[in-house]
């Protein structure tokens, strides 16, 4: 910004400013009256054995469509929520969506579901989260908690408390979107985790960028000695899949497995791909075996 230009332009910086706060403020009302309204929704993306290629579980992922706005993305809307004070009120319908809808999958599948970092400072996610399972009848074993290290390092007394009492409850915490954030590995110490999911930064770079590989690796092998399960994230090929497989990496997600889908197709999609789920189906649908249709 040159001096001569100085006072049009910050003018012009201002009314730039000023347009986005209107915008900002247009979008939190619309996102506070669909929260309401019961117009946000959540998705499900499978997580699999990758050995096997069993679906084990789903992540949760919010979505909202608006009638005006169209499609917005969560990682627009959720960092809007948490900087405007209701991600309580988000993430606890969201929970309370994600854990009924789960109540009518297989019991040995689990629900990954997003803790925002503002959750994770706050002493009260422990007793909200665990009213909201009791409410809906749903098993704390079954929840997984995805936590960022940008979370955990920025209020690491608080955020080790909370983690500590919904462990303490059963329930499993994940660290997302692993190598991206800005801890020190030796940080990670101070706090007790379940599972780490690798970022699909590396992931997508694994097939063409030897570092990448090199990362991966040594990842996998931390969480071999410190008993972590490991999830690669954003899988898109085959060929990943099998890499990662072969470098020890438990399990993934990505959309060559499945993107996120509805309630609906997400049923859908057990039908189709986890064996126990549709045979118990066409008992109760009252067939003995497939293609043999139950007499009236
Ligand atoms: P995340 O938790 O790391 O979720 C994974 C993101 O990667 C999702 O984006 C998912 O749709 C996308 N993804 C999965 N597989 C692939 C793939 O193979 N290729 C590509 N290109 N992308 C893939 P999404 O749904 O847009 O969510 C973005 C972020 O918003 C999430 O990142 C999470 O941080 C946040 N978020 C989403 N839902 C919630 C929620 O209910 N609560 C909270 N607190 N945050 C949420
Ligand atoms: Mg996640
Ligand atoms: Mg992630
Ligand atoms: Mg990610």
């Amino acid at each position: 910004r040159s001096k001569r230009r100085g006072r049009g332009q910050i003018t012009v910086y201002s009314s730039e400013i000023a347009q986005e706060m209107r915008r900002s403020t247009q979008l939190e009302q619309a996102l506070r009256n669909a929260i309401i309204s019961d117009n946000v929704d959540v998705h499900f993306q499978p997580i699999v054995n990758l050995a096997d290629g069993r679906v084990k579980g789903f992540e949760a992922l919010a979505r909202w469509i608006d009638p005006d706005l169209g499609f917005v993305s969560p990682a627009v809307f959720v960092p809007l929520a948490e900087e405007r004070g209701f991600i309580d009120m988000l993430s606890e319908t969201l929970l309370r969506k994600a854990a009924e809808a789960t109540l009518a999958w297989p019991r040995d599948l689990f629900l990954s579901f997003n803790l925002s970092s503002a959750q994770l400072m706050d002493p009260r996610t422990t007793y909200n989260t665990l009213s909201i399972l009791n409410s809906v009848g749903f098993d704390p074993r079954r929840l997984e908690l995805e936590i960022t290290e940008t979370a955990v390092m920025t209020s690491a007394d608080t955020a080790a408390r909370i983690i500590n009492e919904l462990r303490e409850l059963g329930i499993r915490i994940s660290l997302d979107d692993f190598g991206t954030g800005q801890s020190s590995l030796g940080r990670l110490r101070d706090f007790t985790f379940d599972k780490v999911k690798i970022d699909r930064a590396f992931v997508s770079a694994i097939m063409t960028d030897r570092t990448s590989e090199h990362i991966i690796k040594a990842i996998v092998t931390m969480c071999e000695g410190l008993d972590l399960a490991v999830v690669a994230e954003g899988i898109e090929t085959v060929a990943e899949a099998k890499k990662l497989r072969d470098l020890g990496c438990g399990m993934g997600q990505g959309y060559h497995f499945g993107k996120p889908m509805d309630q609906a197709a997400t049923l859908r999609y057990l039908h189709d791909h986890y064996h126990e789920f549709a045979m118990l189906d066409r008992e109760r649908l009252g067939a003995t075996a497939p293609g043999v249709t139950p007499e009236a």
